[in-house]
């Protein structure tokens, strides 16, 4: 597969998990990837703090001497807090997330804008979480800025739609990463593959396509969409054997 041949795709939280999954399916499918992280891995990333809008505007800078235009970038850094009941939550805990959660995809789209606006075929595909459309346990923070991501993504494709930006976002479900791994035991693993209606944890990989898609050509009509990609878990519960 070669439909991104020639493009030039940024990627924030290209690191690991899903950040990493949409560098190696890019680049495989003939783009130049240029990952953003805290921290590096290899000569194709740069070390860049989505939270700080200095590191944000400086790396952009680089970009446009480099390569005078992006055409797809995608809006993957993200931190997620303890599992905390709301009357426990510091209020701290609201800030990081929305540090990064929300003003890391303010900065970059803001950063960006003009190297997009360059493209014939600008797309931005922010990752969001089924917890931006219905609720998760515990997770009060990070749901109202996952909220937040779907609400600035609609109003970014209304913004940028005549400036031929499209802009989406994806809502995973439960992905087999450090981020969701790192909260997992084997009874919540358990619950959730009872919960989801396909059965199953998702792998990195299976997000990364939808993000490929939606950051190509083949989505030309498709701007403001929040896609779950979650196996149906947004959908209902799981069929009742009745
Ligand atoms: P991950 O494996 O932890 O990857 C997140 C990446 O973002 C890491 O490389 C991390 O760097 C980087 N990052 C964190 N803060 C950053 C910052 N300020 N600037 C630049 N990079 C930063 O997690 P993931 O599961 O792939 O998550 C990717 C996105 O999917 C997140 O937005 C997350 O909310 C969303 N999501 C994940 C799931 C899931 O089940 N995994 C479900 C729904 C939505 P360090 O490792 O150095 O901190």
């Amino acid at each position: 597969m070669t439909e991104h041949e020639g493009r030039i795709v940024v990627v924030t939280g290209a690191g690991s998990g899903i950040g990493a999954a949409c560098c190696e399916l890019f680049g495989s499918a003939g783009a130049t990837v240029i990952g953003w992280d805290l921290r590096p891995s290899d000569e194709s990333s740069t070390a860049v703090d989505v939270g700080d809008w200095d590191a944000v505007s400086a790396a952009a800078d680089v970009l446009a001497d480099l390569h005078g235009r992006v055409d797809v970038l995608v809006n993957c850094a993200g931190v997620i807090t303890p599992n905390l009941s709301a009357e426990d939550v510091d209020p701290q805990d609201y800030r990081r997330n929305f540090d990064v959660n929300v003003m890391g995809i303010v900065h970059a789209t803001k950063a960006l804008h003009r190297l997009l606006v360059a493209s014939d075929s600008a797309a931005i595909v922010n990752v969001a979480s089924q917890a931006a459309l219905v609720s998760l346990p515990c997770q009060t923070a990070y749901s109202a800025s996952k909220g937040a991501v779907a609400a600035l993504t609609r109003a970014l494709a209304i913004d940028w739609a005549a400036q031929g930006i499209r802009v989406n976002a994806v809502c995973p479900g439960f992905t087999a990463t450090p981020m969701a791994m790192g909260q997992m035991t084997p009874e919540l693993d358990a619950a959730v593959s009872r919960r989801v209606p396909l059965g199953r944890i998702f792998q990195p990989a299976e997000i990364a396509e939808a993000i490929a898609f939606l950051g190509s050509r083949r989505a030309s009509a498709i701007t403001g969409v929040v896609l779950p990609v979650d196996g149906g878990w947004t959908a209902g519960e799981p069929a009742l054997p009745m």
